[in-house]
């Protein structure tokens, strides 16, 4: 996809990127290519697809959200870098943690990393609920797609909001039913859905939903509970 059209689609989200950044996409999708042939990353490999559905889509939190004010992010379940390594390219001034339980996409990752250069990036194997036994309350907002429900996701990820950080939960389908069935974690939580945002993808018209939640206080310290239990009884 050309850098102008790109442009003009991101203009709706209040996004222009540079020509170092359209070039730094260019080299990611590369990668990205390249890696999918070996490990399984992404079932989007088309170069429009890519950029729509994969590039726009992990921008479109700007729609929430204005990086341009976020100091630190930590992305939950990243895989391939959605939507982490995306807002790195076009806001380098976020100081920005990967979190992935998958060995072979960290390594991915670290390669992209390497490759583009790319500063104030933590990369961390771990599972999220693990990291966030030790990590608490760090990070300005936390971002998570296509990684759980809701109410799983929530109690995952809450603890690594700082207080009066924000959440940003990026959803497909359903994220009204999925609201409706996390009322008792969000309770649980101390969470407070700040507000909704429904997003089309630019050419495609396909619908998302941005949900975002403010912590109004430190979360208790028996969550996150281990995945089993998490699993066995979600809130
Ligand atoms: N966020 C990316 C995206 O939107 O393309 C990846 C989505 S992929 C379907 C889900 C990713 O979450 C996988 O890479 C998986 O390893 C990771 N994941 C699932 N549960 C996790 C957990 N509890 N902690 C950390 N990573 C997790």
């Amino acid at each position: 996809m050309e850098k102008n059209i790109f442009n003009e689609y991101l203009s709706d989200i209040n996004i222009e990127i540079t020509d170092k950044q359209y070039e730094q996409l260019m080299t990611y999708y590369n990668l990205l290519i390249n890696w999918n042939s070996k490990i399984n990353l992404t079932s989007i490999t088309e170069k429009e697809s890519v950029f729509i559905k994969h590039f726009y889509d992990s921008l479109s939190i700007n729609k929430i959200i204005d990086l341009n004010k976020v100091e630190t992010l930590c992305d939950i379940g990243t895989g391939a870098g959605f939507p982490g390594i995306v807002i790195k390219i076009v806001f380098p001034n976020i100081h920005i943690t990967l979190v992935d339980s998958l060995t072979k996409r960290i390594k991915f990752l670290e390669d992209v990393k390497e490759q583009l250069n790319l500063e104030n990036l933590d990369i961390i194997n771990s599972r999220a609920e693990v990291y966030a036994k030790d990590t608490r309350e760090k990070y300005d907002v936390v971002t998570s797609r296509a990684v759980a429900k809701l109410n799983v996701l929530l109690e995952l990820s809450f603890a690594l909001v700082k207080e009066n950080g924000y959440f940003i939960a990026m959803k497909s389908t359903n994220a009204e039913e999925e609201i409706k069935n996390s009322l008792n974690a969000i309770k649980k939580l101390d969470a407070k859905i700040d507000s909704t945002k429904n997003i089309l993808l630019p050419k495609i018209n396909e619908p998302r939903t941005l949900i975002k939640f403010i912590k109004l206080k430190k979360t208790p310290k028996h969550y996150p509970r281990e995945f089993k239990q998490i699993s066995k009884n979600p809130l």
